[in-house]
């Protein structure tokens, strides 16, 4: 027997109205690029969004056409995404961070018409213009008195959407349909297109305003510092607005002193970003003795969380909570929000606990396999491949060769990890990353966080390089914090009383700066190349 409830499609549109009907005075805030802040209403949002929407129908957007953007956190980008997919168009959101030839390429592969930019961006799009095979026309995401003649007959957002009704009737269509789609930033061969569907975003925006998850509510004030080109945000924007969250947009200045002025100013209550961001902000406070009063919480993801930032923001009565996920999972699998007899440990008891990506949402199943894809137990102590499956992770990737899934329709992470048997999750390593030495597996994330603990660290990355007897061993790479000088012995020596024996590195190097790539994380392939005939001491 069938259930007897209404088949209503869950489309990203529903989120818009429903805010619109219930916060419709809730604000938006943005630095913009053109420097001035920006602030209007969830309200007046939906007003521009309408004029965009009904633009580019002008345009002749059509449904399932893919509309390219290359923008910092705005309110013009916020307004896009749901316009795009309230026609049922695909926002590929696209990291500037690429590099030219992976830029030209997710905007060649995914045929994007049209692509809108950031006037940031101009040197940028001006160079891939003659490399981008479907692009028929530019648009410069300000108004007339900021265009930038750097790529030839771009037009710009502002006379776009100027001369359009702010009344729309959204349509309604299958809530499988596409709405936004994104690229891994994938370490090896090209990178691979996610396409987002509408019912996998609303439902994990539901998810994510669980308590267990972002746990916001009215009230709050939501900074992402992490890009609308990278996973939608986290998906914020559209949870901020199924519960009426301000959001701050920190636009351009990403920075320590440019996002504290934002924070500071408009009384920010949560914020998520990748770890060395976070890092950035608390260098920034610690140099200048600042304070963020307002600031309660952080979601910090994309790269373990590191135990020195952990402490760091403690100081300032700000809690960071580890989330664990990926570009395939749109992205939030798990968030570490702590119950309360774990809270109520002392810091140093607790801190283990809040070292672990945390608990998956609910909906996402996780397993471990090993080598040979046999199943592990969920113990605390087997040490597996990561496979996960959803109704918000990725099938396939877009024009897929080759199945993204496994014979059985799980999605194999990449990721090493241990689940204990309370449904924590502890990331040891990305599979490619971890050192196999004697048989052992040993982490270069738990390398990089004991280091990062050092007060002249300032950033650590660990390699596996060849050893005769060991197969690999450790190498710890090291950018000094400005002001400290420390050698290589000290650091060992710190090290000895915090890691396994197995875990202690070879050797330790010291580098003016560590490669990251287009989301902020350490690029071991890089480092790889860069010591790549290194010979181990002895
Ligand atoms: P991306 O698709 O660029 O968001 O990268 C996803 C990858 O980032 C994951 O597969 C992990 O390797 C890594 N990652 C994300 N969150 C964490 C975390 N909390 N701890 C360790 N690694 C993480």
């Amino acid at each position: 027997m069938m259930g007897l409830m209404m088949d209503r499609p869950l489309l990203t549109t529903e989120i818009l109205k429903h805010a619109v009907r219930n916060y419709r005075n809730t604000e938006i805030v943005t630095r913009t690029v053109e420097g001035p802040i920006h602030r209007y209403t969830i309200g007046d949002s939906a007003k521009r969004i309408a004029k965009l929407a009904n633009a580019l129908k002008a345009m002749g957007v059509t449904p399932g056409d893919r509309i390219g953007v290359m923008g910092m956190n705005t309110y013009r980008q916020f307004e896009m995404y749901y316009a795009v997919g309230g026609i049922s168009a695909v926002l590929h959101t696209i990291n500037p961070r690429l590099g030219p030839d992976n830029a030209a390429f997710v905007i060649n592969h995914a045929e994007n018409d049209y692509l809108f930019y950031d006037t940031v961006f101009a040197p940028l799009v001006a160079a891939l213009q003659p490399k981008l095979e479907t692009v028929k026309q530019y648009i410069a995401l300000t108004d007339a008195d900021h265009a930038d003649d750097a790529v030839s007959g771009a037009l710009t957002y502002e006379e776009l959407i100027a001369d359009h009704s702010d009344i729309v009737e959204w349509p309604e269509f299958d809530e499988n349909t596409a709405v936004a789609m994104c690229y891994t930033s994938g370490t090896t061969g090209d990178p691979k297109g996610v396409v987002y569907s509408h019912r996998a975003l609303v439902l994990q925006s539901f998810a994510a305003c669980l308590p267990t998850a972002m746990s916001m509510v009215e009230g709050d004030t939501f900074l992402p510092v992490v890009p609308m080109f990278h996973v939608n945000a986290w998906n914020t924007p559209y949870s901020c607005l199924m519960i009426g969250v301000n959001q701050v947009f920190p636009g351009p200045r990403l920075d320590g002193e440019g996002l504290y002025e934002m924070l500071d100013q408009e009384k920010v209550t949560f914020s998520a970003g990748v770890p060395t961001v976070w890092l950035g902000l608390l260098d920034y406070l610690e140099k200048t003795g600042k304070k963020l009063p307002h600031l309660k919480k952080g979601l910090c993801g994309g790269a373990a969380l590191p135990e020195a930032l952990i402490r760091g923001f403690e100081k300032y009565d700000v809690e960071l909570q580890q989330g664990w996920g990926m570009t395939e999972m749109s992205p939030i699998g798990t968030v570490n929000v702590l119950p309360p007899h774990l809270k109520a440990l002392p810091i140093d008891e607790r801190i283990p606990h809040q070292l672990k990506a945390g608990r998956a949402l609910p909906f996402v199943d996780m397993r471990l396999v090993d080598s040979v894809g046999h199943i592990l137990a969920c113990d605390g102590e087997c040490e597996g491949h990561l496979q996960v499956r959803g109704p918000w992770i990725v099938k396939e990737y877009y024009k897929a060769t080759e199945p993204t899934l496994t014979a059985d329709d799980w999605f194999d992470t990449g990721d090493v990890a241990i689940i204990d048997p309370d449904g924590y999750l502890q990331i040891t390593d990305r599979a490619k990353d971890v050192i196999k030495t004697g048989g052992e597996w040993v982490s270069s994330i738990d390398i990089e966080n004991a280091a990062m603990l050092h007060e002249g660290v300032a950033q650590a990355g660990v390699i596996g390089v060849p050893h005769p007897v060991w197969q690999e061993r450790p190498l710890l790479v090291i950018v000094k914090r400005a002001g400290y000088d420390p050698t290589a012995e000290e650091i060992q020596e710190f090290l000895k009383t915090r890691l396994h024996k197995m875990a202690w590195p070879d050797a330790i190097e010291f580098v003016k700066n560590i490669p990251v790539g287009a989301t902020g994380k350490i690029l071991k392939t890089e480092l790889r190349k860069q010591f790549k005939d290194y010979e181990l001491p002895g």
